[in-house]
């Protein structure tokens, strides 16, 4: 590690009286550009290491005044966990509320292997989330309530109950490591001390051992299994909204780690009446000629029944007729919203010989009126 290492003010590429807060615009611009969730190329990773390196140094005040006077040997015998442990990388990528989709302290812990087994800064790494879609009748977005929702996700193994060893056998801990997965190892190079974390040889990082693999799961330690779950769905729920289920997604390959969330995507069912348009539902009425000349009356379709609706005189093609408070609740307001009757009139395409003779009258009686 000490050999051909790179000066941390010229891996960050700040002046040596950079302030602190250059020094944590530059590093977190690069290890954005370096960070092995964007990057997958072959040098990324050992890039965002060195980079994160120098700045676990330069951005904590004693640490960079320890190497500005000693150089490298400043910093000797400082473990990994001494150079990256004080970095926030929620503070860096700004994640927590997953704004950034960063896999912030996880990411940081496989690379630099912390604490396995114990180690303080190990977070274990929730399950991944499941997504599924459901298709809900409109009488169920007036009222809310519960619907059922079938998906497929992986849970621990039955047999093994997630152990992947063989029923009634267990996992043995690597006496290499004692269960950790990890080594550390200390070196010394012209006069230094240096001290790198490394995997365990022996168990190859895993800190167990398994002689006879649960034949159930095939060592997996998962199986996928079909579940079907009531939801509540909230009156008014918009289309596309997604409900989150939390702990109902898939289970974690990190042993006693939380499983991921249930992701529930809503989708209005089709319904012959109506279309919808958030809050408000929208139906096409077809009149005939003389209905709309001397005005009707016609039932309509509600969510709940039928209505009365009165087509007045002289009513044009293409008019809009709103009937208030029968349309879905707001989701955010939980006011109803209204229904929308689209005014269409039939124009036939084969009128009959009578129909024709009255046609015809109406004609001359305009070629008069002009
Ligand atoms: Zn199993
Ligand atoms: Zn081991």
């Amino acid at each position: 590690m000490a050999a051909g290492k790179r000066d941390y003010y010229e891996v960050l590429g700040v002046s040596r009286d950079a302030d602190a807060q250059e020094i944590k615009k530059t590093y977190r611009k690069l290890a954005l550009k370096y960070h092995p969730d964007h990057n997958d190329g072959p040098e990324a990773e050992e890039k965002f290491k060195e980079l994160s390196e120098a700045y676990g140094i330069l951005s904590d005040p004693e640490k960079r005044s320890r190497y500005d006077r000693g150089g490298f040997s400043g910093i000797d015998g400082m473990s990994a966990e001494d150079i990256f442990g004080n970095i926030n990388f929620g503070d860096i990528f700004g994640g927590g509320g997953g704004g950034s989709g960063f896999r912030g302290g996880s990411i940081f812990d496989e690379i630099f292997g912390f604490g396995r087994g114990g180690g303080r800064g190990r977070r274990a790494e929730q399950g991944s989330s499941v997504e599924v879609e459901i298709t809900v009748p409109l009488k169920r977005i007036l009222t809310g309530g519960e619907e059922t929702v079938v998906y497929k996700h992986f849970e621990a193994c039955l047999s093994c109950e997630g152990s992947r060893a063989k029923a009634g056998t267990e996992p043995r801990k690597c006496e290499e490591c004692e269960g950790a997965g990890q080594k550390v190892y200390t070196t010394r190079q012209q006069g230094m001390t240096f001290q790198q974390v490394g995997i365990c040889p022996e168990c190859q990082g895993q800190g167990i051992f398994i002689d006879e693999l649960c034949p159930d799961c095939e060592g997996r330690g998962s199986a996928e299994k079909e579940t079907k779950m009531e939801i509540n769905i909230p009156p008014g729920i918009e289309e596309g909204v997604a409900l989150r289920v939390p702990g109902q997604g898939n289970m974690s390959p990190d042993p006693g780690a939380p499983p991921g969330d249930l992701i529930v995507v809503i989708n209005t069912e089709k319904d012959p009446r109506f279309r919808r348009k958030g809050e408000n539902l929208y139906r096409d009425i077809k009149l005939q000629i003389p209905d709309v000349v001397f005005g009707t009356k016609v039932d309509v379709p509600t969510l709940v029944g039928e209505l009365e609706v009165k087509i007045p005189a002289g009513t044009q093609p293409g008019t809009t007729m709103r009937i208030p408070n029968e349309g879905l609740p707001g989701f955010r307001s939980g006011r109803r919203g209204d229904i929308y009757l689209n005014i269409q009139v039939e124009i036939p395409k084969k009128p009959s010989k009578e129909e024709k003779k009255i046609f015809k009258e109406l004609q001359e009686l305009n070629e008069k009126k002009n």
